[in-house]
Formats: C-alpha cells, sequence, structure tokens
C-alpha cells in the first residue's frame, strides 16, 4: 500500500476542520501545503464526502433539503510537488480508489429548489435523496429498486491552487457574470429600478468568495481574514481542472495538469464511487468519502511545450464496459420556445424523456428515475451542433443495468 499523506479519522463524524492536518473548502494560493511530495512516488490521500459528512443513511431526504453548501466541497491539501514550477505539467496517474471499511455506502441528492435545485429543479423541485449499498465494484439502492450496476469511481473534483493573478481573474470575471443579474436568486428586485419584481430563479449566476464557511487548511491568524475575502468557492471548473466531474476520469487514467505556483499545491475530494454523464441532480454522482491511490510525475515546461492551459488526460481501460443501450434523443426545444443550438437545453429534453420512458417501465417516481441518471455510469452525447436551429443530444442507458427487459416489445 502507498504511503498515506493525508489521513482522515474512521470516526466519520470527526469534521475535516478537525482532522489532525485539516483540508481546505475554497482555492487560493496562500492556503499551506499539508505536506510536501517528492515526483515520482506513488501516496494514498484520504478523503471526506464533499459535504463533510452532512448526509446520513437513513429514508428522509431532510439531510439534502438542509444541505449547508457553504462549507463544501471538503478538499484534503494541498500538496506540494517538489521541484514542480509554474509552467510545468503534473502528471496524476490515478492507481486506486474505493470507500472506507467503515462506511460501505453512497448517496445520491437531488437538492431542493429553495436551495440552488438542480438540472431539472423545475420539474422536481423537492428534496430528494437515494442511499446506495456499495459491495465491491457492485451498487444497488432500497430507494431505486429493479438496478444494479458496476460503479466507474472517480474523483469529482482535483486540480492545482491558482496564481494569484489568475485568482483576480477567476473573480473578475465571475463577479462579472453576478452582476448582468444579482437579484436573479431572491427576485428581490428595489421598486426604484423601475423594474417589475421577478421571480426568483435557481441556481445563481455564479458564487463570489464567501469568508463565511471557509476552511484554508493550518492557515489562521490575521491572513486568515484576508484569504477567505478572496479565495475562490470550489463548485465550478477552471483552468485547473477543479470540479469537472467527468466520470471518464477513472482508475487507470493518467491527468497532465497545469502547474500554476512553486510546489503545484495539488488538492483532491468529492470522491464518487458513479456518476452520468452531466451528474445532473448537482448532488449527482454517488458521493462517498475514502481512499484514493496517486502517483505524481512532472514535466518540465510541459504547459508552453503541449500549448495547454486546461488540463487534458489520457481515460483509463478499467470498465463498466457496458455494450448495449437504450439511447434517448432531446432537441433544444422547451416549453414551445425554440432554443438556438443550445446543448444544454438539448441535454435536458433528452434526459426528460428517458424519465418518461423509464418510469412506467420500472414503476419509479419521477425522482427515482432523475436520481438513477444522475448516479448510473449513463453515457452523454452531443450530436449535431450545427443544424439550425437545434442542438441534438442523447442519453444512452446500459440494458445489462436493469432486472427486466426495458425494451418495446
Ligand atoms: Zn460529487
Amino acid at each position: 500500500m502507498p504511503d498515506v499523506i493525508f489521513e482522515i479519522n474512521r470516526d466519520l463524524n470527526v469534521s475535516m476542520r478537525d482532522q489532525v492536518v485539516p483540508g481546505h473548502n475554497r482555492w487560493h494560493p496562500d492556503i499551506p501545503a499539508a505536506t510536501t511530495i517528492r515526483p515520482g512516488g506513488s501516496y494514498r490521500i484520504e478523503c471526506k464526502d464533499w459535504t463533510d459528512n452532512q448526509v446520513k443513511n437513513d429514508d428522509s431526504p431532510d439531510d439534502i433539503r438542509d444541505m449547508d453548501i457553504d462549507p463544501c466541497h471538503m478538499l484534503s491539501g494541498p500538496f506540494a510537488i517538489e521541484g514542480a514550477e509554474p509552467g510545468d505539467l503534473l502528471v496524476v496517474d490515478i492507481l486506486n480508489m474505493g470507500p472506507f471499511q467503515e462506511q460501505s455506502w453512497g448517496y445520491t441528492g437531488i437538492f431542493s429548489k429553495e436551495n440552488g435545485g438542480g438540472f431539472l429543479t423545475d420539474y422536481s423541485p423537492q428534496a430528494s435523496k437515494a442511499i446506495w449499498d456499495l459491495d465491491g465494484i457492485w451498487a444497488s439502492s432500497r430507494h431505486i429498486p429493479g438496478v444494479r450496476f458496476i460503479g466507474n469511481s472517480h474523483p469529482g473534483l482535483f486540480g492545482c491552487a491558482p496564481s494569484h493573478d489568475l485568482l483576480s481573474e477567476w473573480n473578475r470575471r465571475e463577479q462579472a457574470l453576478i452582476d448582468l443579474n444579482p437579484h436573479r436568486v431572491t427576485g428581490d428586485i428595489p421598486p426604484h429600478d423601475g423594474v417589475v419584481p421577478g421571480a426568483p430563479q435557481v441556481p445563481a449566476l455564479a458564487l463570489p468568495p464567501l469568508p463565511q464557511g471557509a476552511l484554508l487548511g493550518t492557515l489562521s491568524g490575521s491572513s486568515f481574514d484576508k484569504v477567505a475575502a478572496e479565495a475562490c468557492r470550489t463548485i465550478p471548473p477552471r483552468e485547473h481542472g477543479g470540479n469537472v466531474d467527468i466520470k471518464d476520469l477513472g482508475v487507470g487514467s493518467r491527468v497532465y495538469m497545469p502547474v500554476y505556483v512553486p510546489g503545484a499545491l495539488f488538492s483532491i475530494g468529492d470522491l464518487h464511487f458513479a456518476q452520468g454523464d452531466g451528474e445532473i441532480t448537482f448532488c449527482g454522482a454517488i458521493e462517498m468519502p475514502g481512499f484514493i491511490d496517486l502517483h505524481f510525475d512532472v514535466i518540465k515546461g510541459g504547459m508552453d511545450r503541449y500549448k495547454t492551459n486546461m488540463p487534458f488526460f489520457k481515460p483509463g481501460r478499467v470498465g463498466p464496459n457496458y455494450s448495449e443501450f437504450i439511447t434517448f434523443e432531446g432537441i433544444s426545444v422547451e416549453d414551445g420556445r425554440n432554443y438556438y443550438l443550445n446543448a444544454t437545453v438539448a441535454y435536458r429534453q433528452a434526459c426528460l424523456n428517458a424519465i418518461n420512458y423509464l418510469m412506467p417501465a420500472m414503476g419509479w417516481s419521477f425522482e427515482q428515475a432523475y436520481l438513477f441518471l444522475g448516479a448510473a455510469p449513463i453515457e452523454g452525447r452531443i450530436g449535431g451542433l450545427v443544424d439550425i436551429p437545434n442542438a441534438a443530444a442523447s442519453v444512452s442507458i446500459p440494458l445489462s443495468i436493469f432486472d427486466r427487459n426495458i425494451l418495446p416489445v
């Protein structure tokens, strides 16, 4: 077993804040390294689930409904890699990962519309939850009967720290987006604006820095407040990778990551036992705490040599290798309105068409089908983006997941 370089107390009720070395939940180059490691070695990193243990193994969705997202995502790290410098590429091999022996279950949640919602929040505004039992490579759920599948385990979120310049750029452009409609979430438009108050819309356009709930590793004292005030949230993917939620970044993958600061300051978390393309329920994978084994190397000057400022990767060859699917189509037309080449709308329609089919075929509620599409290793594809005015997208579901033949007879 590789050396453990980040340890999580096996009493999983112990918060990330109270670990021997705490992790962090914001991005900033001044968050101190948890430890320094040599490239050329393999290491084990232990992780909390992304919410720091806010979800329980029971049948009530109240914990999802009341989720505090301010402390999310709880990440392990940062790890300084000896010799890594800005402009290098950090080479990360994903060697192995899995749940802890102490918790052989994970969860998928649908956020309520009042708490930010998800991809289909207008169709399913209430909080909902599925607990998945993890049995080796298999997942099944008492909340979603009739399916059992092999997980495509992967980390939802990892990346190197941004430089100060890159951090400022993230804050600048995300604030500019928020400024387009600052009253979007509250719908609370002051009367003197001369604008008719609108209905609240979720989710927010973007999330600005938020000192409340911030955890910055071992940083404390006066520098804590300054860093917390400008550190970026972990929700969106950015130029360092971050929360990409790419299900194909599984075991066996080799990832090439841009280095923006001395030592790279690599962090990781949000482990997923399985996930469908799009992670549509937002809390949409099978979320779990657990371990991940990584090997690190450095390519000096790799960003310039390979002309990149984004991660790229070679996916692993470890399954699940499904061969037969049922595929649902969607186009960029919603509620009688034609959206111009909009792949998001097309994907939503493909998901809705899948749900409408699965509900009677499996005897499921809308929420059960929705949770299933977020958690199971479904394949999302963009078909055409050129056939004006409609984008086409598709959702493919492996047939062997189901305990019955769901094809039309
Ligand atoms: Zn996740």
